[in-house]
C-alpha cells in the first residue's frame, strides 16, 4: 500500500493519523519500512538520505551493527524482568563518569518523564511551587512544561495546550533565552517561590539557537545567588554535543540533569541525575515519588550501554560530524539567510540573521521553509518537516551522503 492509502486509513483510527503530532506531514506522511546506514526506504520505494535521524537519538545511524547485535544478545535472555538488573548500575556509572554534575541517577522511560520527574524532586528539595523555563524550549509533553513550547507546539502554532488548567500554568514562569536581565529582575523580584529553572542549554526545539558569550555562565551564578535549582534538559544535547553534553560543551555544572535519546542507543529511554543530596530525595530513598514498570528495562539499557561504549572508543567521531556540517554550511553560503550549527546539530533559517530567541525565530519565513523542504524531499534528502526542528546527520552519514546533502541545499534553498 502507498503512504497516501496508508494515511487515509490512520486517520481513521488515530487522532491526525500518527503517534506524535509533527509526523503528520501534510498532504500526507511518508510510511518507512527500513531503516539503514544514513537512510530510509519508505513503501513507496522512495530512498532518503535522512537528517532527522528520529530526532536525535541516532547518531550511529540506523540499525548500526554493533547496537543491533547488543539487542539481540539481550533479547535472548529476555526484555523485562520488574526487578533490578545489573545492567542499569553499569549505564548508571558510565553516565555519572560522563558527566561531573552528575552523583546519581535514576533512569525512565522518555525524555518527557525524566523532565517531569526532575521538576517534582526540584520542588520537593526546595519547598517552592514555581518552576521557569525559557520560551520555545521544548522538555516532553507533561501539563507544567506545556506553555510557549517549541517543537511540535510551535509548528503547529499551538504553544499552550488544551486540558492544561490555568491553575498549574500560573506557576509555570516564562523569560526568553539569552536574556539574562530577564532573569535576574524575575529572581531578584521572586526568588523565595521559585524551585528550579529548566532550559535546554542550546535550543533544540525552535534551532538550534546558541548561547550567547558569557549567558550560561551568568545564568549558572544568578541561579546559584538566589538557591534556584538550574536543571538543564540535555535530552538533546546530551552525547550529542560530545561526551558530557552541553554541559561539558560550556564548562557549567547544573544541579540537575536530564537525558534522553541517545542515552538508549534508538530504544526508549529517560533518565535524571545530579546532585547526590537532591536525587536522595527520590523515593524510596526519599519522599518524592517516582515510579515505572518500564524503567531501567534491560533492551533500553543494552543499547544504551553499547552506544556509549562505541562513542567512547570513537571520540574522534565529534570533530568529523562537525566538519561534515561545516561543509553542508559552506554549501549555503551567499544564499541569504541564515545557517545556525552547533556539533551536529544545525538548521538553515529562513531569516537573515540567526535568532536569539523564540521571538527571533518566529520571524522566519515558514512558507519559503515549506517549498524548500518540499524541494529537498523530491532530491531524496529527508529534513525534519518544521523551521523549528533541529536537523541531525549521524557517523554513518559517509562523504557521498554529506556531499549529496550540500549539492541539495544549493539547489533547493
Ligand atoms: N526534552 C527535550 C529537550 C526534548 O527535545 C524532548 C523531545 N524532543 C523531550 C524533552 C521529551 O522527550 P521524549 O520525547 O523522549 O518524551
Amino acid at each position: 500500500m502507498k503512504s497516501s492509502e496508508l494515511y487515509n486509513i490512520a486517520k481513521q483510527v488515530i487522532p491526525g493519523g500518527v503517534s506524535s503530532p509533527v509526523r503528520a506531514i501534510q498532504p500526507y506522511p511518508f510510511y518507512v519500512t527500513s531503516g539503514h546506514g544514513p537512510r530510509l526506504t519508505t513503501v513507496d520505494d522512495a530512498d532518503l538520505i535522512d537528517c532527522c535521524c528520529a530526532y536525535g537519538p541516532l547518531i550511529l545511524g540506523h540499525a548500526h551493527p554493533v547496537i543491533k547485535e547488543a539487542i539481540i544478545g539481550q533479547l535472548s535472555d529476555g526484555w523485562l524482568y520488574g526487578t533490578p538488573a545489573p545492567a542499569e548500575i553499569t549505564l548508571a556509572e558510565q553516565v555519572i563518569r560522563d558527566h561531573p554534575s552528575i552523583e546519581m541517577v535514576r533512569f525512565v522511560s522518555s525524555g518527557s518523564e525524566a523532565t517531569m520527574a526532575a521538576l517534582r524532586l526540584a520542588r520537593g528539595f526546595t519547598g517552592r511551587t514555581d518552576i521557569i523555563k525559557i520560551e520555545g524550549g521544548f522538555h516532553g509533553a507533561h501539563d507544567a512544561v506545556l506553555v510557549q513550547a517549541g517543537s511540535g507546539c510551535t509548528t503547529l502554532g499551538q504553544p499552550d495546550s488544551a486540558g492544561v488548567p490555568a491553575d498549574l500554568v500560573k506557576h509555570t514562569r516564562q523569560i526568553p533565552y539569552n536574556d539574562i536581565e530577564s532573569l535576574t529582575s524575575l529572581l531578584e523580584k521572586d526568588s523565595s517561590s521559585i524551585a528550579a529553572l529548566i532550559m535546554e542549554p542550546v535550543l533544540g526545539n525552535i534551532g538550534p539557537i546558541l548561547p550567547e558569550k558569557g549567558y550560561l555562565e551568568e545564568v549558572r551564578s544568578v541561579t546559584a545567588e538566589h538557591d534556584v535549582l538550574l536543571i538543564f534538559d540535555e535530552v538533546i544535547t546530551g552525547y550529542r554535543l560530545g561526551i558530557g553534553g552541553a554541559q561539558q560543551y560550556f564548562g557549567i555544572r547544573p544541579d540537575l540533569t536530564t537525558l534522553g535519546k541517545i542515552l538508549g542507543g534508538g530504544l526508549p529511554i529517560g533518565a535524571f541525575g545530579g546532585r547526590k543530596d537532591i536525587m536522595s530525595m527520590i523515593a524510596p530513598a526519599g519522599p518524592v515519588y517516582q515510579a515505572g514498570t518500564f524503567s531501567g528495562n534491560p533492551l533500553s539499557l543494552t543499547a544504551g550501554i553499547a552506544t556509549l561504549e562505541w562513542i567512547h572508543k570513537h571520540p574522534e567521531m565529534y570533530g568529523d560530524l562537525e566538519s561534515k556540517t561545516k561543509i553542508i554550511e559552506d554549501a549555503c553560503t551567499g544564499k541569504g539567510g541564515s545557517f545556525v550549527r552547533i556539533g551536529s546539530m544545525f538548521k538553515y533559517y529562513f531569516r537573515n540573521q540567526p535568532p536569539r530567541n523564540y521571538r527571533e525565530a518566529k520571524e522566519a519565513d515558514t512558507t519559503a521553509f515549506r517549498s524548500f523542504w518540499e524541494k529537498m524531499l523530491k532530491a531524496r534528502i529527508f529534513l525534519p518537516p518544521s523551521q523549528f526542528e533541529t536537523n541531525f546527520i549521524s557517523v554513518a552519514h559517509s562523504e557521498r551522503e554529506i556531499e549529496a546533502i550540500s549539492q541539495a541545499y544549493k539547489a533547493c534553498i
